[in-house]
C-alpha cells in the first residue's frame, strides 16, 4: 500500500506544476485586487512642483526672519491674491508677499509660506505675528515622488492606496496579470443541485458553491459545472468541458469506494496523475496532476475536506497563476487554550477561533473537528497548524495560525 505525501512534497509537486498566466489591459476602475503585471515608474514628480502646505502668504524669509513678532510684526505689501488652481503672475521682491491657497505653485522670489492665521490682513498690505523657519510651509517637489522611481512593483495587488497612486502618475489603464479560470465539478449519485426537487434522501452539493467562492476569494473565476454522475461516462464529459479553464477542480470520488472513478477517468484522460494519501488531516485522498496540459485537482468530497485542502493546494497554485509573489495566507502565533492529543502521522489542520483577549492573540478550536461539520468553517477564522511531529498540546503553547478572515 501507497505511504503517506507530507503536505509541503505535495504541495511542491503542485507549485512545479503551475505556470503563471499571461497579462491583460484594465481600466483603473477595474483594477481593484488585481495583481500589477508591470512595474509602475513614474514619469514626473510628484508634486509636480514647490507648493504651499497651507493656505497663506508666500514670502520671502529674509523679510519675516525677527524676533518680536508678536509685539513687532513685519508688514508685507501684497502683490497679488492667488485663488485656487492658478499660478501666480508675479514674482516676490523684498517686502513683498503674495496670498495663495493650499496647493498652489510657490510663487518666485518667496521661499517660505505663512499661514493666514499667524497674519492679519488689511488694504494691499499683511501684518506677519509670528517667524517661521526658512522654507517653513512649503511641500518641495518630488516629496512625494521622483521621476524615474519604481513606485509600485510588479507582483503587487492593487489596493486603494495603490489605485490612488497610479491616478497620480496618470495611469488610466495598466497591465495586471489575468484572472485563473477554474472550472469546478462536483461528484456523486448522492447529490442534489439547489435548482433541482430537493428530495429527503439526497445530499445539497454544497462543495461546488463553497469551492466556487474560495476561487473569488482568491482572485479567480469560477465555472460551475455541476455534478456528475457516479458514472465514468458522465464524469469524463463534464472533465472535457472542465479543459477549457486553467484549473479543474472535482470533489468526491476520490476515495477508495466501489464509486469512486475520479482515478480512472483521469488516468483514462491521459493524465499524469499523483495519487496522494496526504498526511494531513482532514483531507487524506487527493489527485493532482495535468490532463492535457491543465491543471487537474480531485479534491476529497466531504465539505470541511474539500475547503482545506483547497486551501492548501489549490489557492496557492491560483495565486501563483495569478502573479502574486506571495503564496500563503498570513500566519500568526496563538496561545493555544484547548487540551489536544493526536497521532504523530499526520499535519493537522483545526479549524479555530483567533482572539484577542487582553492584548495577547489566543485560539481555540470550533468544538467538532469531524470533516462533515462545515459549521466548524463557519465559525473559524484560522486554521490551527498542528505539525505532524506534535503528539500533543495543551493551555499556553504556542501555535501557528493561517488566517483566513482579518476579524479578530
Ligand atoms: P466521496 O469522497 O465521494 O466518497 O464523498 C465523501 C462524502 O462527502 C460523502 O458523504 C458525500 O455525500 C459528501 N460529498 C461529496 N460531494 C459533495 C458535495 N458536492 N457537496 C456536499 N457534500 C459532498
Ligand atoms: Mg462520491
Amino acid at each position: 500500500m501507497q505511504g503517506l505525501t507530507p503536505l509541503h512534497e505535495a504541495q511542491k509537486t503542485v507549485f512545479e506544476a503551475t505556470k503563471t498566466l499571461g497579462l491583460e489591459k484594465v481600466s483603473l476602475l477595474d483594477a481593484l485586487d488585481r495583481v500589477l503585471g508591470e512595474d509602475i515608474v513614474a514619469a514626473r514628480d510628484n508634486p509636480p512642483w514647490d507648493n504651499s502646505a497651507m493656505d497663506g502668504f508666500a514670502v520671502r524669509w529674509e523679510d519675516i526672519k525677527q524676533e518680536h513678532a508678536i509685539t513687532k510684526p513685519v508688514v508685507l505689501r501684497v502683490i497679488e491674491d492667488v485663488p485656487a488652481g492658478k499660478v501666480a503672475t508675479k514674482s516676490v521682491s523684498p517686502g513683498q508677499a503674495i496670498r495663495i491657497m493650499t496647493g498652489a505653485p510657490i510663487p518666485k522670489g518667496a521661499d517660505t509660506v505663512v499661514k493666514v492665521e499667524e497674519t492679519e490682513s488689511s488694504e494691499g498690505t499683511v501684518k506677519v505675528f509670528k517667524e517661521v523657519e526658512r522654507g517653513g510651509n512649503i511641500r518641495p517637489q518630488g516629496e512625494d515622488v521622483k521621476k524615474g522611481d519604481c513606485i509600485i512593483a510588479k507582483g503587487m495587488q492593487i489596493r486603494p492606496a495603490e489605485a490612488g497612486m497610479l491616478a497620480i502618475l496618470a495611469k488610466s489603464f495598466v497591465l495586471v496579470y489575468q484572472r485563473p479560470r477554474v472550472a469546478i465539478l462536483s461528484t456523486g449519485d448522492e447529490l442534489a443541485d439547489l435548482d433541482e426537487r430537493f428530495d429527503e434522501d439526497k445530499i445539497i452539493n454544497s462543495n461546488s458553491y463553497g469551492i466556487a467562492a474560495a476561487v473569488q476569494e482568491a482572485g479567480g473565476i469560477p465555472i460551475l459545472l455541476g455534478i456528475a454522475r457516479d458514472q465514468p461516462a458522465a464524469l469524463k464529459e463534464k472533465i472535457a468541458h472542465g479543459l477549457n479553464a486553467d484549473i479543474l477542480v472535482l470533489s468526491g470520488g476520490v476515495s477508495m469506494g466501489d464509486y469512486d472513478f475520479t482515478k480512472a477517468v483521469f488516468k483514462d484522460l491521459g493524465a499524469e496523475m499523483n495519487f496522494w494519501k496526504l498526511a494531513i488531516r482532514p483531507g487524506q485522498p487527493l489527485a493532482f496532476g495535468k490532463i492535457q496540459g491543465k491543471l487537474a485537482f480531485g479534491l476529497p468530497g466531504n465539505p470541511v475536506s474539500s475547503m482545506v485542502t483547497f486551501e492548501q493546494l489549490v489557492r496557492p497554485a491560483m495565486l501563483k497563476m495569478g502573479g502574486h509573489r506571495s503564496y500563503g495566507r498570513p500566519i500568526v502565533q496563538a496561545v493555544f487554550q484547548e487540551k489536544f492529543s493526536k497521532r504523530t502521522d499526520r499535519r493537522h489542520f483545526l479549524r479555530g477561533i483567533l482572539r484577542r483577549e487582553n492584548n495577547v492573540l489566543t485560539v481555540r478550536t470550533t468544538g467538532d473537528q469531524g470533516s462533515g461539520i462545515l459549521t466548524s468553517m463557519v465559525k473559524a477564522n484560522g486554521l490551527i497548524d498542528v505539525p505532524e511531529e506534535v503528539e500533543r498540546l495543551n493551555p499556553g503553547d504556542t501555535v501557528n495560525v493561517q488566517v483566513l478572515s482579518g476579524q479578530f
